[in-house]
């Protein structure tokens, strides 16, 4: 498939993680023409100005704030806008506000993008969301990917690389299902050059744990994460503007794999040029396939919440960034 495409990515939300992403793509030169659009236009107009005035330093990306216009001809938008907790607000209401905004940000871009742009969701909850931006899009589920557990899988690959002395790239471990509290370790087939992880059980649990949990560790340290999640968004950005067909678990729309059927959700996932172009079945183990069966049915709930208008009470939604 021949795609061409002017290489300009658009970041819609302007906060730690959108300006962290600016930054990120805009050393590593991942497109000359970055675009920051935030309804707070000055702070997409600060964090842009911020990063032009190191231009000299920097390498031949630009970065600029911008509007909805510029989705036109982008390779890339990414999404990353959403409201913030309000003192009282249940996070089912938080999930109804920022589904609301999402689909409002989708029609937006959609006024511009063309065919080919690769819708990349980041908002959270960010299976939800990448669904709730799918029905909106007018494009095929394929364009419109999560950032899913590519950094969930980045931190439990981090965190075994700690443990066995092995550099985190070489470790090869995937975290698969919710991006958040129902995501599950796929054990059965984590390994380094093909020798399988000889670890304890209380240490592999105490790892899902600290990987799941990590988020929430770094936002009672700092008051939020964005780093990670930015270098996440690269290598997502990085796949598909190179063709790269990288294996990634992004949030993707299961169409029967898995045994699961319309619903966003995060498996091992080739990514090119064209977004997810295919699904890589896992042999998983019996526990893993009912953890993942699990995980489904959280997210099948809170999607159904959402499209009834009434998430269910106890489907909290993590706030796991
Ligand atoms: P933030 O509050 O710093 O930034 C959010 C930005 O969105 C603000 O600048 C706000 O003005 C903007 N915004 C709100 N409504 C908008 C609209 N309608 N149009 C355009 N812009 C709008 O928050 P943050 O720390 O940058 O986090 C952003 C989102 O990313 C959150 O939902 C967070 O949970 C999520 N996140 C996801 C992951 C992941 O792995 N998927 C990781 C970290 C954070």
């Amino acid at each position: 498939m021949t795609v061409s495409r002017t290489p300009r990515i658009v970041i819609i939300g302007a906060g730690a993680v959108g300006a962290d992403t600016a930054y990120t793509l805009y050393l590593r030169e991942r497109a000359p023409d970055i675009v920051l659009v935030d309804i707070d236009e000055q702070r997409a107009r600060g964090e842009a100005l911020d990063m032009q005035h190191g231009q000299a330093l920097a390498g031949g990306a630009r970065v600029r704030a911008g509007d909805y216009a510029d989705c036109a001809g982008a390779a890339i938008v990414i999404i990353t806008a959403g409201a913030a907790q309000k003192p009282g607000q249940s996070r089912e209401a938080l999930l109804e506000r920022n589904g609301a905004i999402m689909a409002s940000i989708v029609a937006a871009a959609e006024r511009h993008m063309g065919p080919d742009t690769v819708l990349l969701i980041a908002t959270n909850p960010v299976d939800t969301l990448a669904q709730i931006a799918a029905r909106h899009a007018e494009r095929p589920n394929s364009q419109v990917i999560g950032s899913g557990t590519v950094l969930d899988s980045a931190r439990l690959r981090w965190g075994l690389g700690e443990v066995l002395g092995v550099d985190a790239r070489h470790v090869h471990a995937h975290v698969i299902g919710e991006h958040g509290d129902s995501e599950l370790v796929v054990w059965s087939h984590a390994q380094v050059a093909g020798a399988p992880l000889a670890l304890p059980a209380a240490q592999r649990e105490e790892i899902a744990r600290a990987t799941r949990d990590g988020a929430y560790e770094v936002i009672r340290a700092k008051g939020h994460t964005s780093y990670a999640i930015a270098l996440s968004l690269d290598r997502i950005c990085a796949a598909i503007l190179n063709d790269d067909h990288a294996v990634l678990t992004v949030s993707t729309n299961l169409d029967g794999a898995y045994g699961v059927s319309d619903l966003y959700l995060s498996v091992p996932c080739v990514v090119g040029r064209a977004g997810v172009e295919r699904v890589i079945e896992m042999a998983l183990d019996g526990p893993e396939r009912a953890a993942l069966a699990h995980s489904a049915s959280v997210l099948r709930a809170r999607i159904d919440g959402i499209a009834s208008g009434t998430p269910e009470a106890d489907n909290a939604v993590s706030t796991s960034g």
